[in-house]
Order: C-alpha cells, then structure tokens, then sequence
C-alpha cells in the first residue's frame, strides 16, 4: 500500500497535549509513515509563534542586543513539551549551539528553521520515528532559490531507507550547507514535497479547522465547509484570498496527482476537504466557493475606431507591463477598453502610466476609478449548468448592490464580477444565501 504523508501545522503541535492528539492520529494508521511537522504555533489567541520569536531573537543579535530573555522563552515552550511527554532529548544542548551560532554569525533564514527542527525531533522521539533533517533533502542555490527536481531525488532516496520518519518542514539547505526557507506557511509546501518523493496516496495537512469554508466567515457566519475541491478551484478561491494552504503546495501534488486532504487535529473524526483532480459532478453543486479581495482600481480608456485598430489593446497593456503593473482583468467594449488592476502597485506608478498612454495612445477619453471589489464565484458545477449567473447577479441586485464589472472565461470554472467596495460583504452574503 502506497503511504500516508501527514504534515501537522503549528497549532497542531504547540503542545503537550497537541502533541498527544498528533501522535494519535499517525498511530491510528500504519500507512502515516512520513509525517511533516511545523513549529509550535498559537496555544491560545493571545500566543506567540516560536517561529515569530526566533525571528525576534535574529532581530536582537543582528542589532548587537541581548537576545537570551527571548531564547529563554523558546526553551520553555520545548522543555514544557518534553516534560509532559517525558521526552528525552539534550535540548539545552541542541540550544546552546544554536546560541553560539546567533552570537558570532547571525543568519536569518537558519534561526526561523530551529523551531521546526527541534519540534520534529521532540515528534521523532516521541513516535519513535526516524528524523530525517530537511536540510540533507531539501535543496535550495546558494541564492536561494528552490530547486525541484533535486529536491524531489534527494528527498526520494533519503525516505526510501526509513520506514517511518519525521521531516521538519519549512526549510532546506544549498550545497554549501547554508539553511534557506520558504515563505511563511512553507511547511505546507514540505509535506508536499515529501508526498511527491514518497509517491503518497495521500497527502494530509492537519491543522485547526475542518476543512477550507465556502467563503470567509468573517462575512459570511459559519458558512459551512467544502467537502471535495478540484485543485484549480482551490487555486481560483486562494488567488482571491480564501486561506487554507500555502499557494506553492499545490504544484508538487497536483503534478503527481496525489489527493490533499485537509483535517482538523481537534476534529480528527471530521471529514475534512478534499482536494483532487476531479470535480464534484455540476448535478451536485454548480459553485464550489465564494472569495473576494478588495483594493482594486479600474483603468477605461476610451477611442472611437478602436475596434479598427490593430494592437491598441497590446500597446496599452504593453505600457502598464513596462511599468511592473500585472492586470487582473480586461473586459473590452467596441471603443472602450477597461483594465482592472491591483491599485496599490497601480498607484505606484500612476502619474507615469497615463502619461505614456496619453503620449502613445491618445484616447479620447482616459479614467482611473479606486475602490473597486472582486468576487469570484467559483466552481466546475457551472459548467454547462444555466441559469448560474442569473442566480449570481439577481442576488446581487436584491442586496441593492451595483454590478461595475463582470468576467466569465469560457472555461465556466468561475464567474468574477467587479463591485463597489461599500457593496462587497453585501454582495458577498447574497451570493452565498443564493447558493
Ligand atoms: N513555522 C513557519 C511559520 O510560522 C512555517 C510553518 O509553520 O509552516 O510560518
């Protein structure tokens, strides 16, 4: 039987009896073989990160300061798990070395991996798996930058001779030892890089909630969670701000075609959502989720004869490109064309832009709008399924709300439509009662 990987993310190892819950969880199946673990996160709201105090603690010995009051307070947050778990390990040891490396060379990205290598190995002693340290597996150029493929190698023939093993995520190492991480959140991105390697069935991320929810419980009270999720459904919500994973743990998985399961530590009877190549049949559901973003800016240039003029559209675009502007959406009319983009990189470099497009493409008429809001409606459902989008938009109409924008791409895997930013929950709330 292929294996398991479970990767368990802060909250579901910030302590003794996280870690219980874990070691429950991986024992209730022989197949969780490869487990990823994360540094202890939040116990309670008002928690910090040990992530977030090694990042402190670099801070301190960069500027020359006193960093122990914070080190102290790391040694805490391990010593008190071991304690409990009567985990043996010479963890004063272990911190003292990486005191002395703060002391006389301070690096960054090495002090923010401590905190998942030392809570992988705590997890390795207490399961009593093997611990395999990323930074032998994981491979990064001396710049930096994440390799895949010999990251993938490595990783393969480091697992192939351990039955059960830990691997701390977020981190790795280039060839000169020197340790890199990826952005926060990379542990997700780890046990999918271990699920690739391994060639896993399934790839399961445990954290604290069951599952990613249909839209953002903010707005939208207890809004339900989704039970399966293509993969390009979920890349389409978390573009649009649904947060559930790290952006870059889809890519080694969905290659493979290796299912993601997301689960709750504290629920672990949940179900969870599923994420896979296939799509909920359209009978099911025609949308899967709702997410929105606010901050976005409108660009409508204006032209008679636009229609008869070959390459405005590319010349317009090709102005905002030279200005490292990336354009979200383009819904063009006969003599008008509209460009939706991010308005803080817009605003960056305003002035500039619409002086090029006056230069080079003289409109007749040139506008900026500020406050516009996206809300993708997304889901395969829709797909030859009519009626969707009449549901959408009266909905947003019976919630008193002005539809500025409206994108569907003909692959119907989402309906994006453009609103005023005072309208955006409003919209948002009516879309998800109408579905
Ligand atoms: N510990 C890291 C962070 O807080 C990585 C992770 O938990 O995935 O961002």
């Amino acid at each position: 039987m292929k294996p398991i990987v479970a990767k368990f993310g802060g909250s579901s190892l910030a302590d003794a009896a996280q870690f219980r819950k874990a070691a429950e969880i991986v024992r209730a199946d022989a197949d969780r073989r490869y487990i990823v673990a994360s540094a202890p996160g939040k116990r309670d709201q008002s928690d910090v990160k040990v992530t977030d105090l090694l990042y402190r603690c670099y801070d301190l010995a960069a500027a020359g300061r006193d960093f122990a009051p914070v080190l102290a307070q790391i040694r805490a947050r391990f010593a008190e798990i071991m304690a409990e778990l009567s985990i043996d390990f010479p963890l004063d040891d272990e911190l003292d070395a990486i005191a002395a490396r703060l002391r006389e060379a301070p690096e960054r990205d090495f002090m923010a991996s401590r905190g998942e290598y030392l809570n992988s190995k705590l997890l390795a002693a207490y399961l009593g798996f093997r611990f395999i340290d990323a930074a032998d597996a994981v491979r990064f150029t001396t710049d930096g930058r994440f390799l895949a493929e010999g990251t993938n190698e490595a990783l393969a023939s480091a697992l192939r001779g351990a039955d059960y093993a830990v691997v701390p995520g977020f981190y790795g190492a280039d060839d000169t030892g020197r340790v890199h991480t990826f952005t926060r959140g990379g542990s997700d991105v780890t046990g999918a890089l271990v699920a690739r390697a391994v060639n896993a069935r399934l790839y399961e991320n445990w954290t604290d909630v069951s599952g990613m929810l249909f839209t953002d419980p903010r707005i939208v009270p207890n809004p339900g969670t989704i039970d399966r999720i293509s993969y390009r459904e979920l890349r389409e919500l978390s573009y649009m701000g649904a947060s559930v994973l790290h952006e870059d743990a889809v890519f080694p998985v969905r290659a493979a075609g290796i299912p993601i399961n997301i689960r709750n530590t504290n629920r672990p009877d949940d179900a969870g959502t599923m994420i896979s190549h296939n799509p909920p049949a359209a009978t099911e559901r025609p949308v899967t989720g709702v997410a929105g973003r606010r901050g976005f800016t409108v660009l409508q240039v204006e032209m008679s004869l636009m229609n008869n003029e070959i390459g405005f559209g590319a010349r317009l675009l090709n102005i905002l490109a030279a200005h490292g502007v990336s354009f979200e959406h383009c819904p063009t009319g006969i003599d008008t064309m509209s460009v939706v983009m991010d308005s803080a990189s817009f605003n960056a470099c305003r002035e500039a832009v619409l002086r090029q497009i006056e230069l080079q493409l003289r409109p007749d008429h040139l506008s900026v709008e500020e406050g516009l809001a996206l809300i993708a409606v997304v889901g395969h459902g829709m797909g030859g399924t009519r009626g969707v989008a009449a549901r959408v938009f009266s909905a947003v109409a019976g919630a008193g709300v002005n539809i500025r924008m409206i994108d569907q791409g003909s692959s119907e895997l989402n309906i994006i439509i453009g609103v005023d930013d005072s309208g955006y929950e409003a919209a948002i709330r009516a879309i998800c009662a109408a579905f």
